[in-house]
């Protein structure tokens, strides 16, 4: 069924670079297998081979074999494998939220050169929510959207905002929706929690965990190398700096994400060893809940001349996370950064959750973003019955709040 779908809507959603890419592609590998001896081609077949066995025996890939995988660009193969995987884990559910997202600020001290969000606070874009803002919209969503299970909130590292100004609106936010989960800043934000208040990082998780924080998105990872880092984004946390934030959220009880940003100036063994890092990690304290990677949009970022990478690329890595990261119970496609064929399409490629409802969001589409910045609950069960996969709705601890007919 599967199969099907992907040859179908493969068809449609090819563009002329994903066929340019794949032609050039197709044309490098076959180059390389003719200048390879046979003893070498027949090794990385073996390690493939190998390393197809160990999945379906449930045992763990070591990197040479995650890197073999991801290069033999067999994509059918790799769909398959990431399925008995992902059925595994969450047999034939597909999880989503009713969630909003709460972006506070764009005004940022970082100045990432991967950034289209951030500005400084004389752009025109410049914007920043008082607490009142936030209530305001707090109160609305009560109102508007009843079901909902989450706020998500994400924001610039602001020059002047005090610490005490976030404690206030998770406070805030807990005090009008006390029964939805506060999922919010990420770990480049908690390290600038530290420098602005003057205190380490566990006590800022303590005080924020103490005003209502129930967890952290995991975001700001892009890629764990400090080479890459310096390039994209030298101002904010480094990765010992996220691997402490997020090791000190586990170890007091915040559950958090892992994300990967894929698709500017790493390679792809970098992008690997970042699986790997996480695995780790998991492997100590078994606080991640799902992992997304984001597919770079270089759209009103420092890196412009690049190009978004394509479809093909978004897949495989869906795939190779789901069989690199073992430990992982759930694989997110965010749909939003994917478009929603390719998320759709995803639920084939080991995806087992489409995030949530959102309502609206400033960050990605500052980057050119063309998807839309909400959808309803009815758009995401449709989309998922239409796989033959089971939409189930969930809160932020992947517990089934209502099951959806996705037969
Ligand atoms: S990526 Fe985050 S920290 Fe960097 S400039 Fe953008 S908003 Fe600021």
């Amino acid at each position: 069924m599967f199969f099907a779908i992907f040859l179908y809507l493969w068809q449609g959603i090819l563009t002329e670079s994903t066929k340019k890419y794949k032609l050039h592609n197709m044309i490098e590998i076959c180059d390389k297998l003719l200048s390879c001896d046979d003893k070498v081609a027949g090794n990385i077949m073996n390690i493939v081979n190998n390393a197809s066995e160990k999945i379906r025996n449930g045992q763990r890939l070591d990197f040479v074999e995650a890197l073999a995988l991801y290069q033999s660009d067999d994509l059918l193969k790799l769909a398959s494998l990431a399925q008995i995987v992902k059925e595994r884990k969450s047999g034939h559910n597909v999880y989503y939220n009713v969630n909003r997202h709460i972006n506070l600020t764009n005004i940022c001290v970082s100045g990432c050169p991967l950034c289209a969000f951030g500005c400084t606070a004389e752009h025109e874009k410049a914007y920043v929510m008082e607490l009142e803002d936030v209530i305001r919209i707090v109160r609305r969503t009560a109102l508007d959207t009843p079901d909902i299970s989450e706020i998500h909130m994400v924001s610039a590292l602001h020059p002047d905002k005090p610490f005490s100004y976030y404690e206030d609106i998770v406070a805030a936010v807990k005090e009008f929706l006390p029964n939805v989960h506060l999922k919010a800043f990420t770990p480049v934000e908690i390290v600038h929690f530290a420098k602005i208040s003057g205190q380490n990082i566990r006590t800022v998780l303590e005080r924020l965990s103490a005003a209502g924080l129930d967890s952290l998105p995991g975001g700001g990872a892009e890629i764990l190398d400090d080479s890459v880092r310096k390039i994209i984004c030298p101002n904010k946390a480094t990765t010992a700096e996220w691997i402490q934030v997020i090791s000190t959220a586990h170890a007091l009880g915040l559950p958090t994400n892992a994300t990967m940003l894929y698709g500017h100036i790493e390679t792809v063994e970098q992008r690997i060893r970042h699986l790997i890092t996480l695995r780790d990690i998991q492997d100590q304290t078994g606080g991640f809940q799902a992992f997304v990677a984001f597919p770079f949009h270089p759209a009103n970022t420092g890196f412009t001349g690049l190009q978004r990478v394509t479809s093909w690329e978004d897949l495989k890595m869906i795939a190779i996370s789901r069989l690199v990261l073992d430990n992982f119970d759930h694989i997110k496609a965010f749909w939003m950064m994917l478009t929603l064929p390719i998320a759709q399409l995803s639920l084939a490629f080991g995806a087992d959750d489409l995030d949530g409802t959102v309502v609206e969001e400033k960050i990605i589409h500052a980057a050119g973003a063309t998807t839309k910045t909400g959808i309803t609950k009815a758009e995401i069960i449709s989309l998922v019955a239409e796989t033959g996969y089971h939409a189930v709705e969930r809160d932020t601890f992947y517990r089934p709040l209502e099951r959806a007919s996705g037969e």
